[in-house]
């Protein structure tokens, strides 16, 4: 007798199971996305009945990065992969490919690996758009302003211009960098790269040795936004201008990707300094040529004032 009710009880749970399978299934195919890729692929109940499982896998993974503040918070099988369905002409198949957050983690992470040593000081890391708000100075306003503008601005297509900010020293030059890279990263998730550039040139010269100039350059040429700080207060080589600074504003200019410059020099006093490499040598053209591509990447603005640091 007892083999009997073993088997009446496996049938029992049997037909349990098929109702929870056929509720699975039909949770499965009423999701969304799944209804569309079966549409859109016109798959026929063999193939859809055959990939049940791929379904139910792709339904319990998160598919988008909007509401996901970090990688770590991914609840993805492979954390900071969204799953893709892509059909093969014969079989579906589950692809996992970098989310925005990952992507913009993993930038972020080689970019700062690249620019290790350049000390940003805590008040420019810390600054705030609500700090510079209150500046009195017309000068001040109108950078300040522009600088707003190119925050509300920063998702159009194609983005704005960044801007060329120039003005003695302690006039606020590199705080303003900072404000505009908090904010945009607080608002947008954007990054930003802001190097100091007699640094990054040191930088530059040392890594001519171990090879890693390449990957260097092409960092900054990628990077999302970029801030060079305190351009011109380097000294110039003409291999600097040309084989570096060149191909980075070049890159930029042609990608559309937006770059801020702060310097101590006005627009005419950088081409100066742009034409007299080291060696002396007058290089007007190429010169006026680098400044062309400024031109074209940013809106020249003056920062007046008295230098900030003597309060202290
Ligand atoms: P610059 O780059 O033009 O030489 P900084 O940005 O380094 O000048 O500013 C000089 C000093 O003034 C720094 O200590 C900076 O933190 C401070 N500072 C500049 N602007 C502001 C501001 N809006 N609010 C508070 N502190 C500021
Ligand atoms: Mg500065």
């Amino acid at each position: 007798m007892k083999p009997i009710q073993d088997s009446l009880r496996k049938w029992g749970s049997q037909s349990d199971l098929q109702k929870q399978l056929q509720q699975l299934k039909e949770n499965v195919l009423s999701h969304q996305e799944i209804r569309s890729f079966i549409d859109s692929h016109q798959l026929t109940n063999d193939i859809v009945e055959r990939h049940l499982m791929l379904f139910y896998e792709y339904t319990t993974q998160q598919h988008s990065c909007n509401s996901c503040s970090s990688v770590d918070q991914c609840i993805n099988v492979m954390k900071g992969y969204l799953p893709k369905l892509v059909y093969t002409g014969t079989r579906i198949e589950i692809r996992y490919e970098k989310c925005d957050s990952n992507i913009r983690e993993s930038t972020m992470k080689k970019q700062q690996s690249l620019v290790q040593g350049m000390a940003i000081p805590d008040e420019v890391l810390n600054a705030t758009m609500s700090d510079l708000d209150t500046l009195e100075l017309a000068s001040k306003r109108r950078a300040v302003s522009l600088a707003v503008d190119f925050i509300d601005q920063y998702k159009s297509s194609p983005p704005p211009v960044g801007l060329y900010i120039h003005g003695s020293f302690g006039t606020g030059k590199t705080y303003l960098l900072g404000a505009v890279a908090n904010e945009l990263k607080s608002r947008y998730k954007a990054s930003s790269l802001l190097l100091f550039v007699p640094e990054f040139i040191r930088q530059c010269k040392e890594s001519l040795g171990n090879d890693s100039l390449a990957r260097r350059v092409q960092a900054v040429q990628e990077a999302e936004v970029l801030m060079l700080d305190d351009l011109g207060a380097e000294s110039m080589s003409s291999w600097m201008r040309d084989e570096v600074l060149g191909p980075i504003f070049q890159y930029r200019m042609m990608h559309k990707r937006p770059t801020f410059i702060s310097s101590n020099l006005g627009v005419d006093e950088l081409l100066h300094h742009f034409s007299y490499s080291q060696r002396g040598e007058h290089e007007q053209l190429k010169a006026m040529r680098i400044m062309e591509r400024i031109r074209t990447l940013t809106i020249p603005v003056e920062l007046t004032g008295k230098n900030r640091r003597d309060k202290k």
